[in-house]
């Protein structure tokens, strides 16, 4: 850890067991882990991507500050999808959870391991929508398109609607 932070933003996805729980889990462990959850967006339910036969995910994007380097965000994002019994059986398939660094602050990656920004975003309407509801104004560094720009002329169609989680993380207990 350095004593700098930065404001990252991670979505969520989860399509297995109980999705709600599996949202709360992540929330708690980013909180204990990790940084300051700043901001959280609505969760969306959403159509799969890539392999369409498996089940509906749940989606949520969440704006975290941390003093984790890059590389150790991804480890410790890593370590809570295993705690959560993630298993990486095929690509794009089922997983009980799912944390993606969509983006840290105006940086650009491009290691074996991480590529920030994530470079499907633009092209995902499940990525836009909770992100254009968190930080609209966010630019990507290289294309300088905002979430909300990127959003309107995402032809991504798959359905992304709103979802009522009974479970639902809250800033102000933690
Ligand atoms: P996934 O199946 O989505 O969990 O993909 C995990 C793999 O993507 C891991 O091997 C990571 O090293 C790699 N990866 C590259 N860039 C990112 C990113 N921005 N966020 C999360 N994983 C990433």
């Amino acid at each position: 850890m350095s004593a700098a932070t930065s404001l990252t933003h991670l979505l969520l996805g989860t399509n297995m067991g109980n999705r709600c729980g599996y949202l709360q889990f992540a929330q708690e462990m980013i909180q204990q882990n990790i940084g300051t959850i700043c901001r959280y967006s609505p969760v969306y339910e959403t159509s799969p991507w890539g392999y369409t036969q498996q089940a509906d995910f749940l989606n949520q994007a969440l704006v975290v500050q941390t003093h984790c380097s890059p590389e150790q965000l991804l480890t410790l994002l890593q370590e809570i999808e295993t705690k959560a019994g993630r298993q990486r059986l095929m690509h794009w398939g089922p997983r009980t959870l799912d944390i993606d660094i969509i983006a840290i602050e105006n940086k650009v990656i491009c290691s074996e391991r991480l590529q920030v920004p994530h470079p499907a975003l633009a092209q995902r309407r499940f990525v836009l929508q909770p992100l254009a509801e968190i930080a609209p104004e966010w630019q990507h560094p290289l294309s300088r398109l905002t979430y909300r720009q990127m959003l309107a002329s995402c032809r991504d169609n798959t359905i992304v609607k709103k979802y009522d989680c009974p479970l639902i993380f809250d800033c102000k207990r933690i």
